[in-house]
């Protein structure tokens, strides 16, 4: 979490959870969020939950945002849904080190204070009720909710876990096919960095994000066996590729001498391997692939089990008791 804003938030007695990059807290009465990006520091996401009050005349909230686009510098958006606001801060240019905090705490002054002086209210993101409010984190996005929304939404994102369990491997004949030609594009581009006299093992990365690209999308989903039959292509087309660059330096040496084709070189690099310095060399070649591609596959893995195991993860923050001018009168 980006250490300026955890100080501000800090000495403003708001609650930071820095393992969830997660900020909250009340100002003028009014609830907020504040995310912070996973990966770039001075970028965050402001969320609050308010709506006209009907016994008020509001100007359009919207308006108001737009206006503080303009004026905050690095407001880069602020939107308005009818019950919650999202703000995108990010800090770009030469001073925002200094700046960025100020314009963030600027902001949230302005804009809670319009929210009082206007008489919005806090409620619901789903339906707009002003009571029993609770802030939710669903994967990585915050919710404020109602109880009967937070039930309905837990009923939505169980049916999706269930949809995407039911999807099962996909189509695992569609995912092969996918996975040879994305495996296909890694050889290429290992014998063409082969070629150019570069280690080829960058090349190992390649071939299994193009295999496991390439199950995704003819297979339809990259399930778990997806993830399994794409590593075993990757594991078998680079010891190919490897193949293939060894069998092209044999046929250009031997071309000149002999009537050989570039298959008979193939076929012949085993024999040439029982020479223990090209044996250490292709070995080395090979050691380093493996282990970029493993690299390579982490990610998207890690990725891909996460979406397949169907679990959101969906946590209760904090409740919300009585913000807005709804307590007020
Ligand atoms: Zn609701």
């Amino acid at each position: 979490m980006y250490k300026k804003v955890k100080q501000y938030a800090l000495s403003h007695g708001f609650t930071v959870e820095e393992k969830e990059g997660l900020i909250y807290g009340t100002m003028n009465g009014f609830f907020f969020s504040i995310h912070q990006d996973p990966t770039t520091l001075a970028k965050h996401t402001v969320h609050l939950w308010v709506k006209e009050n009907n016994m008020t005349a509001v100007p359009a909230i919207a308006d108001f945002l737009n206006q503080c686009t303009g004026k905050h510098k690095y407001l880069q958006s602020a939107s308005y849904s009818g019950t919650r606001v999202t703000a995108e801060f990010q800090g770009l240019g030469f001073k925002w080190q200094k700046l960025y905090t100020p314009c963030l705490d600027a902001f949230l002054q302005e804009f809670t204070a319009y929210c009082q002086s206007n008489n919005l209210v806090s409620c619901c993101e789903s339906c707009g009720a002003e009571s029993g409010l609770s802030l939710y984190q669903v994967e990585t996005v915050e919710h404020m909710l109602c109880p009967s929304c937070y039930a309905n939404a837990s009923d939505s994102f169980q049916r999706r876990a269930e949809e995407i369990s039911r999807k099962g491997s996909g189509n695992i004949i569609g995912g092969i096919v996918g996975a040879l030609l994305g495996s296909v594009l890694g050889v290429i581009v290992w014998v063409l960095i082969y070629q150019l006299g570069y280690i080829s093992g960058i090349a190992g990365l390649v071939m299994v994000i193009c295999a496991l690209k390439g199950y995704e999308i003819l297979g339809g989903h990259l399930s778990k066996t997806g993830i399994i039959i794409s590593c075993v292509i990757s594991i078998v087309m680079l010891l190919i590729a490897e193949q293939v660059c060894v069998g092209l330096e044999i046929y250009d040496v031997y071309k000149d001498y002999a009537e050989i084709t570039f298959f008979d070189a193939f076929k012949s690099v085993p024999e040439f391997l029982e020479e223990p310095e090209l044996k250490a060399a292709v070995i080395y070649d090979i050691v380093i692939g493996y282990l970029l591609m493993a690299v390579g596959a982490w990610g998207t893995v890690r990725q891909a089990l996460k979406n397949s195991s169907g679990k959101t993860k969906t946590r209760l923050v904090t409740q919300v008791t009585n913000t807005g001018s709804a307590g007020r009168y």
